[in-house]
Parts: structure tokens; C-alpha cells; sequence
């Protein structure tokens, strides 16, 4: 039996394909047949050790998605419009930020493609990163993502307050590309393609003196991080996360080719536009700014449709770093009637999803006219933009998903109407509401 054992250890492996009498050699890492067990034998001596073999596999099978990927995600950038078409499911309103966006997204998978088809010419074309500026809950980070979605590239979401508080800078901006890698199955050419949604940018801003808002006062070294990100850089990342480890293997991540998508609320910023529009009325006209005529009503929509670069410096970042995200798309604050559509029209808007859940029991959701707009007048109040709205409505129909296996429900409809939202918890309204179908 001894005899028979081959040098790796493995009983019964037949002399057909694994040379196991002899201690041999792997002809690729090296090792022997005692420290990692029976190989395969080619011709003219060549060996093969299994964990060789595997590694082997997971290159042919990073290649192959990375062809494949190529052609399906960049073979074939669609269109600004089709983007926008797409963009449109799921995202109501904010009309002018969709369609920057969509072109600026076309144009930057184009310069993608540009870099890797194999005619490339000397001609540079830079990257352009994009900020977007917007109340909470306008669809900043909803817009990135589905983004990502449409272009079926990997897509993660880092804060930048973090960056911060962590107090150790390099760690968190590694941890946002950690994130992209885990997005994109740890295959690093595709996470090289993805994109990164950065919010709340705005909060790191240096303390300026024209803006009345206290700021972190090492605001500037964190957009100094940021900033070598955005520019392109190879950064080392920990396949674990967590603290940098002399003895961990590092994964590098080239960052030159990630499209960043930065947002922020930028409250006050209204005040820098106006500031600067009413100079340019009175003494400055000739800058170009001579057809802006803002009323002392205008809506803070309205006058972010103006903003520029210059504002987002006067703000307190850096001139560098809005340097870097040279696309900037203002995002509506959303009225009741766009909360209303939100509600029901897009893809996978909330009350879709409901009715889709009370299906499930057999029963039939209906929200009147007046109910949506309950709704939408009591997530207005929060302040949190459309983010309020599921909240809103998950406290009322709490109490229903909560009766409704128990009670008798088969093919009857419940119409959920103004008072059941104004008395979210009363049972009563589930059953007053309740219509028997004939
Ligand atoms: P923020 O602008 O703060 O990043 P989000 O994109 O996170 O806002 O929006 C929060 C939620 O509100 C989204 O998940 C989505 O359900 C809803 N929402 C916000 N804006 C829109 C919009 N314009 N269209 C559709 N849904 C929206």
C-alpha cells in the first residue's frame, strides 16, 4: 500500500495522468510534489501543481467576463437619449439633470472606448466628472445609481463626511474602492469602469469667510484626498478592509478611469449665486451675465439653474477639486404633484410595491386622489425631500399589512382614503375602508 502512495499523499490516483512516484516539480510556481501534492505531467516534462491549474481558471475566467463586458457595456454605449428615455422610468422630474447627466455619462464610456480601441489617436479626451448639487431627496444618489444600472457597471456609494471622521483619510477613500471592487465580483478591470457616488461634498468644504457656516477645519485635506482620487491614481486596497496591514496583500486599483459622481446639498449656495448675479447686473454686465434677471421671489431652483464653478469655490471647495468635476447639474427641490408621481409612477415606485404585496393576499390596494396627496403634504414637512415619502406611508400601512393575513380579505378591495392617512393606526379605517366586491 506504502508503495503505492504518491509523494503528495493521495491514495489511488492512477499513473495515467499524475506522476506521483517521483517527487516533481511544478513547472510554473515552482513547488514540489511533497508540499502541494500530485501534479498533472505534459509533454517534455512539464508538471502542472492543481493550485497552478486554478489560478490558471480564474484568469481565463477574468478574461472572458472581461471581453465579454467590454462588448456589452462598452461595445455599445447607448445613446444620450436612450439613457435619458431609461433614466425617465425611474426618476420623475428633474428633466435638465437627466440629461446632462445622460450625455455626460455617454461621453465618458465614448472616451472609454476611445482609450481602448486600438486606433486611438494622440488626442486626449479628458475625463469628466460630475457634480450634482440638490436638496436631500431629490433623486442625487437615485440618479447615480440607476446610472450605474443602465450601464451595467459596477457602482458604489461613499460618504464624504466619513472621510473625516475616520481621521485617517487614505483608509476610508480606499474602503469606497474596496466597495466598487466587491460591486464589480472583484474583477479589477471592471471596477476600473465603475462608478462611485460621493455624497454630501458640500460638508467638507473649507471654512470660507463669505459663507456664514461652520466648517471642518481639516475640510481641505480631506478634499486633498479626494481630489488625487478624482485626478487618477493607483491606490492600494486591502481585500479585507480595515486598517492597512504591513503583511496583507494589496490589491491595486487604478482610479483614472472611474467615473465619480459627487452631490451635495450646498444650502446657502443661493445666496453666493444671487450675490454674484447681482454684481454682474451692476457693474460687471459685460461678463456674460448681462440676460440674468433674478426677482427677489425667484425660487431656489430657479436660481441654482444658474450655478457655476465659481460659486462652488466662493462656497469652500477647493479650486482644484471643482476643477475635476467640471459637469455640474442642479437638481430641483420636489413639489407636491412631482411627490405624488413619484408615488406611482416610476418602475418600482412604493405604492406599486404595496398593492403587489396586498395581491399576494388576494386582495386588491387602492390610495385615492386625496390620499396621495396626504401623504405627499405630511413626507413635505419632514424636509427630506421624496425620502420621506416611503417612511410616511410605511407608518400607515403598517397596521394593515399587520391584520391583513388575518382577516377575511379574499377578492376584497381596500381603498385607503384621506382620513386613513391623517390616522395612520386606526384600525377602524381598515375596516370602514374595506369594500366588499360584489
Ligand atoms: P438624495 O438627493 O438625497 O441623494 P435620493 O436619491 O437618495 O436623494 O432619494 C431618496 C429616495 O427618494 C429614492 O430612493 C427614491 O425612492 C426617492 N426619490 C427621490 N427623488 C426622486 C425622483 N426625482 N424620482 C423618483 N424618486 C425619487
Amino acid at each position: 500500500m506504502a508503495k503505492n502512495r504518491t509523494d503528495g499523499g493521495n491514495e489511488g490516483v492512477s499513473d495515467s495522468g499524475f506522476r506521483g512516484r517521483k517527487v516533481t516539480t511544478c513547472s510554473f510556481c515552482g513547488k514540489t510534489s511533497r508540499e502541494v501534492g500530485p501534479m498533472v505531467e505534459g509533454p517534455s516534462e512539464v508538471y502542472i501543481c492543481a493550485g497552478c491549474v486554478e489560478l490558471c481558471q480564474n484568469i481565463f475566467r477574468q478574461e472572458k467576463r472581461r471581453v465579454n463586458s467590454v462588448s456589452s457595456a462598452l461595445g455599445e454605449v447607448p445613446a444620450p437619449r436612450d439613457i435619458k428615455e431609461h433614466l425617465d422610468q425611474y426618476i420623475i422630474g428633474q428633466d435638465r439633470a437627466k440629461r446632462t447627466m445622460s450625455v455626460a455619462v455617454h461621453m465618458h464610456y465614448k472616451r472609454l472606448l476611445h482609450l481602448e480601441s486600438e486606433e486611438s489617436s494622440d488626442l486626449e479626451l479628458d475625463k469628466s466628472n460630475i457634480l450634482l448639487v440638490g436638496p436631500t431627496g431629490s433623486g442625487k444618489t437615485l440618479m447615480a445609481r440607476t446610472l450605474s444600472r443602465i450601464l451595467k457597471v459596477p457602482f458604489a456609494i461613499g460618504d464624504a463626511t466619513t472621510l473625516t471622521e475616520a481621521g485617517y483619510v487614505g483608509e476610508d477613500v480606499e474602503n469606497l474602492l474596496l466597495k466598487l471592487l466587491q460591486s464589480a465580483d472583484f474583477d479589477v478591470e471592471a471596477a476600473q469602469r465603475g462608478i462611485i457616488y460621493i455624497d454630501e461634498v458640500d460638508k467638507i468644504g473649507k471654512t470660507s469667510g463669505n459663507v456664514s457656516i461652520t466648517r471642518d477645519v481639516s475640510g481641505e485635506g480631506v478634499q486633498q484626498s479626494l481630489l488625487k482620487m478624482l485626478e487618477g491614481t493607483v491606490a492600494n486596497v486591502p481585500p479585507q478592509g480595515g486598517r492597512k496591514h504591513p503583511e496583507q496583500q494589496y490589491i491595486q486599483i487604478d482610479t483614472s478611469h472611474i467615473l465619480f459622481i459627487c452631490g451635495g446639498t450646498f444650502v446657502g449656495i443661493d445666496d453666493v449665486i444671487r450675490r454674484r448675479l447681482g454684481k454682474t447686473q451692476i457693474g460687471f454686465g459685460s461678463h456674460g451675465e448681462e440676460g440674468v434677471k433674478l426677482s427677489d421671489k425667484a425660487s431656489r431652483g430657479e436660481i441654482l439653474s444658474h450655478v457655476r464653478t465659481t460659486d462652488i469655490v466662493e462656497y469652500g471647495m477647493i479650486p482644484e477639486l471643482v476643477g475635476r468635476l467640471p459637469i455640474i447639474a442642479p437638481l430641483e427641490s420636489l413639489g407636491t404633484d412631482a411627490m405624488i408621481r413619484i408615488l406611482t409612477e416610476p418602475r418600482n415606485a412604493v405604492v406599486k410595491q404595496y398593492q403587489h404585496l396586498f395581491s399576494l393576499e388576494n386582495a386588491k390596494l387602492t390610495f385615492t386622489d386625496c390620499a396621495l396627496r396626504a401623504v405627499a403634504r405630511k413626507a413635505a414637512k419632514r424636509d427630506t425631500g421624496a425620502r420621506a415619502l416611503r417612511a410616511v406611508l410605511e407608518e400607515i400601512m403598517l397596521e394593515w399589512l399587520y391584520e391583513l393575513p388575518e382577516v377575511d380579505h379574499a377578492g376584497a378591495e381596500f381603498v385607503i382614503d384621506e382620513n386613513a392617512i391623517e390616522n395612520p393606526g386606526e384600525l377602524s379605517a381598515l375596516r370602514v375602508a374595506r369594500k366588499e366586491s360584489a
